[in-house]
């Protein structure tokens, strides 16, 4: 979609888009604000879901049938929607993934494999579970070493330490674009300027960016980067991992099997081409169009007005918040989207979130799978509320009523 045809952003319009929303749970108007953990799907997509498995459904790349020639045209379609939308140079860059947690599996795996002891990967101290186990598997595999760099107190990486880390010896950064935790945004575009001048290359996880800002891996200049579909607006189980091509093309593939192959014999085999071969098996069909659809939705979307909105959401439940006696907002960085994550004095996360639930309102408790992030604040969990263009200020001011009423029956 061009710019001119992008419809003006009104929240009342694109609410009656999601079915989700419109529901009621314990006889309660529902407020979704667990958006960091999944979003909802617009009608689009599920009109898109329904169709593949009505009309389309036939497996791609070697059918000779018209079905099949029309779901391979469709997922190859959706593979290009993503390109423009990501800007990436070429649809080979796109490789499609179960996940974000996938594709960083993907990347430790086959990009691992090109590193040798004594190599350094350098992690942030804010990255989810998925941004540094693979890391740790990793090193433990190749006998590399993971460093991470500090952020601090309020969520912000500290610049001085990663330039210290960052040597000769690193060979990639791995690093969120946007904390799920904390909702800060880190400069990526920096810090691939300084990963590349040390010779390193740099994954960028964008789990909780795509949904929230414009996305230009080009301009970001990341050699890696990695999200979900579930998370913008798409089905789970499919996500997308984009990568430079000359270095996809150095990098051996990750899982062996059909349609990675070139050719096959006991003796050798040789592999497909990008972006193939890193597409082993029969992939998420349907959940590749389906993602596709998403993403042509979102792009007929205003970005920027989308933006402001989140973040006028975020101000409002956090200046809101911050009125409470007792309350710590965690993650105050400077640089932030729309997630607000907090503790009571006094009460447990998982208390307060049951509480909000039995009114009606989603959010997420615990550590958000940035456990050693939990330990640097020196808490066990947090409630996080984190918004998506379409909730509303009406909402929050119904979630800061049910968290006070909650606070009362828990003291
Ligand atoms: C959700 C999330 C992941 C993991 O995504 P999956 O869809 O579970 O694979 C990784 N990093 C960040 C920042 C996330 O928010």
């Amino acid at each position: 979609m061009t710019e001119g045809q992008k419809t003006p952003f009104i929240v009342r319009e694109i609410r009656e888009q999601f079915p989700a929303l419109r529901q009621q749970v314990y006889g309660k108007n529902l407020i979704y604000f667990d958006n960091g953990a999944t979003s909802q799907k617009p009608q689009v997509v599920l009109d898109a879901i329904n169709k593949y498995y009505s009309k389309d459904n036939a497996n791609i790349h070697r059918g000779v049938h018209f079905m099949s020639q029309r779901a391979t045209t469709d997922f190859e379609e959706a593979r290009k929607i993503i390109q423009k939308y990501i800007h990436a140079r070429k649809s080979e860059e796109i490789i499609f993934t179960k996940g974000t947690t996938d594709g960083i599996n993907l990347v430790a795996n086959s990009f691992g494999d090109l590193l040798t002891p004594g190599d350094e990967i350098l992690i942030s101290a804010m990255e989810h579970h998925s941004n540094i186990v693979p890391w740790q598997m990793l090193c433990q595999r190749k006998q590399l070493i993971l460093r991470v760099a500090p952020i601090n107190k309020k969520g912000e990486l500290i610049t001085e330490e990663f330039d210290k880390l960052l040597t000769k010896k690193t060979k990639l950064v791995a690093i969120t674009h946007i904390s799920n935790t904390l909702g800060t945004i880190n400069p990526v575009k920096e810090l691939a300027q300084k990963a590349h001048a040390v010779g390193a290359k740099i994954l960028v996880d964008g789990a909780q960016s795509i949904q929230h800002m414009p996305i230009d891996v080009k301009d970001m200049d990341c050699d890696f980067f990695v999200f979900s579909s579930h998370k913008v607006f798409g089905p789970t189980g499919i996500g997308v991992l984009y990568g430079k091509e000359d270095l996809l093309d150095r990098m051996p593939p990750y899982q062996g099997g059909g349609d990675m192959i070139s050719r096959v014999t006991f003796e050798r085999t040789t592999y497909n081409e990008l972006p193939h071969k890193f597409e082993a098996g029969t992939p998420h069909i349907a959940g590749g169009i389906c993602l596709g659809e998403a993403i042509k939705f979102l792009s007929g979307l205003d970005i920027d007005a989308i933006q402001t909105h989140e973040k006028d959401l975020a101000h409002y439940a956090q200046d809101l918040l911050d009125t409470f006696e007792g309350m710590r907002i965690i993650g105050e960085a400077k640089k932030k989207t729309s997630v607000v994550s907090f503790i009571m004095e006094g009460i447990h996360p998982f208390d307060l979130g049951t509480l909000l639930d039995k009114q009606g309102i989603a959010v997420r408790t615990g550590h958000h799978c940035t456990q050693p992030l939990m330990d640097f604040y020196g808490i066990p969990g947090t409630v996080r509320a984190s918004f998506a263009f379409y909730n509303t200020r009406q909402e929050v001011d119904t979630f800061i009523e049910a968290v006070e009423k909650s606070i009362q029956m828990l003291k």
